[in-house]
Formats: structure tokens, C-alpha cells, sequence
């Protein structure tokens, strides 16, 4: 606890923003924080009130809800009202709107929805509910995939026949490959996800560094964590430099973590993936691999849906880095957290709940 006090000193983050600003001169550079967790901070600590007005900072893809198609919400809701199947999910998603309704109306019109803090909770409602088909909500990018993965082995292990995922599983290397081959926003630098890194390790990004001539640095979710991520990238920018360096050391690793990296690679398989915004990408996503495909609800079950986004979000534009949320003109009159329209209301990730509660 005392640790990540240390990480929040308000001396040090002054010092670090005055070093930034000594680095960036009068140079003009747009920084994207690719995770949602980093936006959050972000906002919550006024980090772009530190930093000079001369260095944007942008909002990425990296919020796993907000990126999720509503028809992915939709198909939720017809397994749990139409098929009868008990949903398991991460709370976030369960006020995330679908076209017709949210996983919290569905439950309102008899369906069976369960936040769960864990996937093997569903394995536990599975074993002790034989003759329900139990299906985990399984969404998210690398760094929630292993505990899939493990909770799919388990199922198999246990020789449940119940059991099923709804995978919505993100890559986060193409999505910023995508970004950067369609040039959107004009980003100098990224500042890549912490948690994500942790798993899949700096390597992951060293290509993407090259290719683009663009510099890249792990941050973490301290406000001196991104500070220090912000120095290293101003550091980098200035010299038009395209580093990709680890201002997050004390959990990522330029290798990762190659148990999980095994789980992913035993259990799924890249694959082509929409994201909502930016259309669907080549590789970025991950399906479940044909050994496995009795645990995989898109084909155990039928699903039918018949989805529209929501008129009036930008969600898309934001997640891209080219709208920020308070130029919707929805945002804080019809969209709010207690009633949000998109998905980026949501989500503590998501970057209109952000800006909704902290700017
Ligand atoms: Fe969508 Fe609401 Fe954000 Fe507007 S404020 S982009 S409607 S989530």
C-alpha cells in the first residue's frame, strides 16, 4: 500500500512534469494512452493540467468494454432470454447497452444474470447446476485471456457439458497496427498498456516501433507511472526516436510471461476481429481453437441477433483518438453514467466515464 503511495507523490510528479516540459520545449507532440485504466488516471489525477498545453494526450482502444460490439451484448441477451442459459459475467458489462436492452433489463425480464468477480465461479454454477447450460461472458484483451483459457481447461478436465464461453478476446499489437497504418489521430507516441505487457512482454511492440519510426513505453496506472512514461517518450520524440522502453519495470518484462503466453497459445487462435470504431482488423482478436470447440457458446448455440449502434455516439470516433468525449453532443445531457447511451459511459475504463466524472 505504502508502495504505490510513493507512486502518487505529489513532489515528485512536479518534478517529473517540469523535466517532461524542459524535454518538450516548444516542440508540439499528441501522446496516445492505449489502456483505459491509464485514461482513468489520467483524469482522475489532472495529469494534462501538469503537462505542458503543447502535448496532447489521447485517449486509445484499450478499454475492453467500450471496444466490444454491441452485437456481442446482443447475443448475451438472446442466450440468456431465448435459450434459457445462465450468464456469467464481469459486473462492467452488465449496464452496457445492446440494441434492444442491457444484460441489467434482460435479468428484469426473467433472464439469469450473474456478476461474477471470477470465470471460475461459472465452472462452480456449472458443476453444481447440471442441467443448466452455464455461459461466461469472456471479453477483454491479453491480459484476461489466460484466465479463460484456464477455466476452459478446467471445464474439459471436469468433463462438464454446460459449460461455455461467449469470447469477445482482443489482441492489442494489431489494433495498434491499425492505427498506425490508417495514420488516425496523428500520434507522436504510445504509451502501451501495462497490464496487456505484462502478459505478452516489450517484445510484442518491437516490429510495430520500427516499421512506423514511432517510439513506444510500457506505463503503468500510478500518476508517476505514466509521468515517467510521458518522460521517456518526450525523450524519445524530441530526437525522433522509436524506442520501444518500459517505464513499468517493476511488473512487465520484455519477454512476458510465458505461462500464460502457453495457455493462450494451447487454447485460442488469432483471428480477425471488429472493434467497435475501428471496423474489423486482421489478427486482432482471438477465437477459440477447434480442440475446444465444445466450450465455445458461438457454436454450441444458435444465435440469432439483429444489432444497430446507438444514433448520436461517438464512441468509435473516440476510441480512435480523433473525437475527445466532451465533443459528443451527447455527453453529460442524455448520456450519463447513470444512464449511458455508449459503451464508453460505462466502463470505469471508458473515456467519456472519465471525463464525465473527473474533468
Ligand atoms: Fe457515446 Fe455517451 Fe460517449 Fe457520446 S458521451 S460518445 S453517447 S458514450
Amino acid at each position: 500500500m505504502n508502495l504505490l503511495k510513493n507512486f502518487k507523490d505529489p513532489a515528485l510528479a512536479q518534478k517529473l512534469a517540469a523535466a517532461i516540459a524542459d524535454v518538450v520545449g516548444d516542440w508540439t507532440f499528441s501522446i496516445m494512452e492505449v489502456c483505459g485504466g491509464q485514461t482513468h488516471t489520467i483524469y482522475k489525477y489532472r495529469l494534462r493540467e501538469m503537462l505542458p498545453p503543447n502535448l496532447r494526450l489521447v485517449s486509445g482502444p484499450g478499454c475492453p468494454v467500450c471496444v466490444t460490439p454491441i452485437e456481442y451484448i446482443d447475443k448475451a441477451v438472446f442466450l440468456g432470454l431465448e435459450k434459457g442459459a445462465s450468464i456469467h459475467t464481469f459486473g462492467d458489462l452488465v449496464r452496457v447497452p445492446g440494441t434492444a436492452m442491457n444484460l441489467e433489463q434482460a435479468a428484469a425480464e426473467g433472464a439469469d444474470i450473474q456478476p461474477v468477480y471470477s470465470p471460475f465461479q461459472a465452472i462452480i454454477a456449472a458443476k453444481e447446476n447440471p442441467d443448466r447450460q452455464v455461459v461466461f461472458l469472456g471479453i477483454g484483451f491479453e491480459t484476461t485471456l489466460p484466465g479463460i483459457g484456464l477455466v476452459i481447461q478446467e471445464a474439459r478436465k471436469s468433463g462438464l457439458k454446460n459449460f461455455s464461453v461467449l469470447l469477445s478476446a482482443k489482441r492489442v499489437p494489431p489494433v495498434l497496427d491499425a492505427l498506425l497504418a490508417g495514420g488516425k489521430a496523428g500520434i507522436d507516441g504510445f504509451i502501451t498498456p501495462g497490464h496487456v505487457t505484462a502478459i505478452i512482454g516489450t517484445k510484442a511492440y518491437d516490429n510495430l516501433c520500427k516499421r512506423y519510426n514511432v517510439p513506444m513505453v510500457v506505463g503503468g496506472f500510478e500518476p508517476l507511472d505514466l509521468l515517467a512514461a510521458i518522460h521517456l517518450l518526450s525523450l524519445e520524440m524530441v530526437t525522433n526516436g522509436s524506442g520501444n522502453r518500459n517505464a513499468y519495470s517493476r511488473v512487465v518484462s520484455h519477454e512476458g510471461n510465458l505461462k500464460a503466453q502457453a495457455v493462450l497459445e494451447e487454447l485460442f487462435e488469432e483471428k480477425d476481429a471488429e472493434l467497435r470504431g475501428l471496423g474489423t482488423i486482421a489478427n486482432a482478436g482471438y477465437g477459440i481453437r477447434e480442440a475446444y470447440a465444445e466450450f465455445d457458446a458461438d457454436r454450441t448455440f444458435d444465435i440469432v441477433t439483429d444489432s444497430r449502434e446507438p444514433p448520436g455516439c461517438i464512441c468509435g470516433e473516440i476510441l480512435c483518438g480523433t473525437q475527445q468525449p466532451t465533443d459528443c453532443p451527447l455527453f453529460g445531457k442524455t448520456c450519463t453514467p447513470d444512464s449511458p447511451v455508449g459503451a464508453c459511459m460505462v466502463s470505469n475504463e471508458g473515456a467519456c466515464n472519465a471525463a464525465f466524472l473527473y474533468a
